[in-house]
């Protein structure tokens, strides 16, 4: 695997910490679980999954000369506050699209967390257009279209930073820093657990693994409530990635695991399993996950342990992908 001829900038602390989850493990009777905190190793507007990514994209955007990194996601998207802070840090300026992906009740939806962040660190957002998907949208195009009406030189950034040729390198990265974690901690994880969305996390996970010699399981865990295009979107960013850093296993139909059933009712509506598992996760280990993303990934994770498909005899790596700035919006979830 090829990865280092690609330029980085590295935005967060790294490695993100590891450790395990002893009172969560033993609440479940099965295997070893531990975290590995991507949610905690960024200074920029509490980090998370897309900072990985967008290290591999931002070089792209310096090298074009573009003064506007442009973006789209949800209203609350954690992906659009990750691009709001690195064009701060970095100097650009950042338009944002923010639709309508969530009918959610809570009058303060619009008004805290993520989209307040985005505006505090000065990026345009505008709320517009409506409807989650991972196709390319109109109103993404049309901000697009509005930078360079004004003499500025956009960089196109998609959901989640996800369909774009640089976006499975981040985590394929993030593959090399878990090996090293698993030679000093003397450990090696057979199974991690990821939430999946947009696709390129779990997309370059699987090349990064995939290019290592021992073979382990990798399950994404479906938060999306559309196993169809997130599939789709994880085999497709997987294969490109592959084939950028000229991977020299194929990726298989079978790489790409994808559990589902813990999606809530839609993308960004948790379930009941959802508030269950972040009030378990918080009161036994003290760790915040949120009802968009994470505490999806961990009710996946207590569902999978609690059915025995993983098994007891198994060393568990679940990863915290960040989120929390979004739970405030969500408050009435938890009356
Ligand atoms: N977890 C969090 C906190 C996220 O913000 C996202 C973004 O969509 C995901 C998980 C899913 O990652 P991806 O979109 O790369 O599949």
């Amino acid at each position: 695997m090829n990865l280092d001829r690609f330029e980085r900038i590295p935005l967060a602390f790294y490695p993100s910490p590891i450790h395990p989850l002893k009172r969560l493990s033993a609440h479940l009777g099965g295997p070893e679980i531990w975290a590995k905190r991507d949610d905690i190793c960024g200074g920029l507007a509490f980090g998370g999954n897309k900072i990985r990514k967008l290290e591999y994209l931002v070089p792209d955007a310096l090298a074009k000369g573009c003064d506007t990194l442009v973006s789209i996601g949800g209203v609350q998207s954690n992906h659009t506050r990750q691009v709001a802070a690195v064009a701060a840090h970095l100097g650009l300026k950042c338009r944002l699209v923010q639709e309508k992906w969530v009918e959610w009740p809570d009058t303060i939806y619009d008004k805290v967390g993520n989209l307040l962040l985005s505006r505090l660190m000065g990026a345009e957002a505008r709320q517009e257009g409506e409807g989650y998907s991972t196709a390319i949208k109109d109103t993404w195009e049309g901000a697009l279209a509005e930078v360079r009406a004004r003499g500025g030189k956009p960089y196109a950034i998609p959901a989640g930073a996800s369909d774009h040729p640089l976006g499975g390198l981040g985590y394929a990265n993030f593959a090399r820093e878990v090996a090293a974690q698993e030679r000093e901690h003397g450990i090696f994880f057979d199974t991690v657990v990821v939430a999946t969305c947009t696709g390129s996390t779990q997309a370059g996970m699987i090349v990064g693994f995939l290019g290592q010699d021992r073979p382990r399981r990798l399950i994404g865990i479906d938060v999306a409530a559309d196993e169809a295009m997130t599939r789709a979107a994880v085999t497709k960013i997987a294969r490109a990635t592959a084939e950028l850093v000229e991977l020299k296993t194929p990726v298989r139909d079978e790489d790409v695991v994808i559990e589902t059933g813990h999606a809530g009712p839609a993308y960004g509506a948790p379930g009941k399993d959802t508030i269950e598992a972040i009030r378990l996760a918080a009161r036994l280990e003290g760790m915040i996950t949120d009802p968009v993303y994470e505490g999806k990934s961990m009710a996946g994770l207590i569902g999978l342990v609690s059915s025995g498909a993983i098994p007891a005899s198994s060393k568990v790596l679940y990863v915290h992908l960040g989120g929390v700035p979004a739970i405030n919006a969500y408050a009435g979830a938890f009356n």
